[in-house]
């Protein structure tokens, strides 16, 4: 079902050697390598298809348009949202955040109004509601989690309240793990009539994504943490929200008409996309999506969870080591310390055994000043990712110990 040596020499990164030892990448969660089919549909592109989009009547133009325009459907079909309108193209995750903080959020909210993030949001999903409350006088209100990374969802009652003008919150942690239930943070709060927002950063590449199932009212993520390029993602956003909200940037393509006196807005989703786009972005991410809707999400899912279940094992028999983040329902991320040394110094040894892991805050300084540590070292699997590589990432944590322990 899951031809894993088929699957790795599609990623020619897979093959490197460093420092003579063969690659072992691990660090997923920051971002994944790419196939070769995505490579090739961006050569594909500059090769055969490319111009500037949409104000082209010449063949180039079209054709490269009808690209875009079809990968845009791709995103709509991959995450089931009703409408290829509700699908904006961003530079990624962060951006999407931005747009919907600044367009839909900020016109909403008077001093005193709530926006309901969780303890465990990544910075890109903590600051740029800062700064909507600083512009505005309202709050910034946090759920807590437990002390396994696990959200604490009997605070909601006392934390929903009319005063939440929205809630934002990760469907998956970066530096835990952790899959949240948004589905039922999303039905508490439409309870109450409060939009949500949910960063599919990390989601996106492990589980199904279904936005009219999970009925949220924005979703985002980035095309690099799902084997596609980066400075591309997607914002879904219902189109009735769409609607309402205003730009975002001005500039070219986002508009039907300009003079000095008035200026008329495009449609959605285009009034959000202004100036030329990443257009060979968009064509590699449709182009990843379909790579990943080929394997299966589900058989990823799978096989990523015997993944980190092996893996959970192997370093819970270490010594000294200690998971941060052990919630029942976690997507294929460890993150660990070891007893009296530093994790700049574990990944720093484990590079050389040719295993690439991340080591530090993973922009989720929150997660770090709960647990009362600077940083930790994340181990980020990926489906291309195997047993074997598991058994030589534990090893080399071994090493780690004779060396500094
Ligand atoms: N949210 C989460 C949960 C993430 O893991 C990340 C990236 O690590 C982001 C947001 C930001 O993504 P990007 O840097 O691609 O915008």
């Amino acid at each position: 079902m899951f031809d894993i040596h088929k699957i790795r020499s599609d990623f020619p990164i897979l093959g490197t050697k460093i420092y003579g030892k063969p690659l072992v990448y691990a660090d997923n969660a920051a971002s994944t390598q790419k196939p070769q089919r995505v490579i090739d549909s961006i050569t594909d592109l500059y090769s055969n298809h490319y111009a500037n989009i949409h104000r082209g009547v010449h063949y180039l133009s079209q054709k490269s348009t009808a690209l875009y325009e079809s990968a845009r459907e791709t995103v709509k079909i991959f995450i089931n949202a009703s409408k290829v309108e509700e699908i904006v193209f961003v530079r990624g995750t962060t951006e999407g955040v931005n747009l919907v903080a600044r367009s839909y959020l900020e016109p909403l909210l008077k001093p005193d109004d709530e926006i309901l993030i969780s303890e465990m949001e990544h910075h890109s999903n903590i600051i740029p509601w800062q700064l909507t409350a600083e512009r505005t006088g309202a709050k910034l209100k946090i759920i807590p989690f437990l002390e396994n990374g696990e959200l604490d969802l009997s605070t909601l009652p006392d934390l929903l309240s009319p005063k939440v003008k929205l809630v934002a919150v990760t469907h998956m942690s970066n530096s835990l793990g952790t899959i949240n239930d948004v589905g039922l943070i999303i039905e508490r709060a439409h309870a109450l009539g409060i939009p949500v927002l949910v960063d599919g950063a990390q989601s996106i590449a492990h589980m199904p994504i279904d936005v009219q199932e999970l009925d949220c009212d924005f979703f985002v993520f980035s095309g690099h943490k799902i084997y596609g390029p980066t400075g591309i993602g997607a914002l879904y956003a219902k189109e009735k929200h769409l609607l309402t909200m205003l730009p975002y940037q001005g500039g070219g393509d986002m508009i039907l008409s300009v003079s000095f006196e008035k200026t008329e807005y495009n449609d959605i989703p285009y009034k959000f996309e202004a100036g030329t786009p990443n257009i060979e972005g968009t064509i590699g991410m449709a182009t990843a999506l379909n790579y990943v809707s080929d394997l299966g999400i589900e058989s990823i899912d799978e096989y990523e969870q015997d993944l980190l279940a092996y893996a959970t094992k192997q370093f819970s028999d270490i010594e000294g080591l200690k998971i941060i983040g052990t919630a029942p329902k976690k997507g294929s991320i460890i993150s660990f310390i070891l007893d009296g040394i530093h994790p700049h110094d574990v990944g720093t040894i484990m590079d050389m055994e040719g295993v690439a892991v991340r080591t530090g805050h993973h922009c989720t300084q929150p997660v770090m000043d709960h647990y009362n540590i600077p940083a930790t070292t994340r181990v980020s699997l990926s489906f291309y990712n195997t047993v074997g590589e598991i058994d030589k990432i534990t090893k080399a944590i071994t090493k780690v110990k004779e060396l500094m322990g």
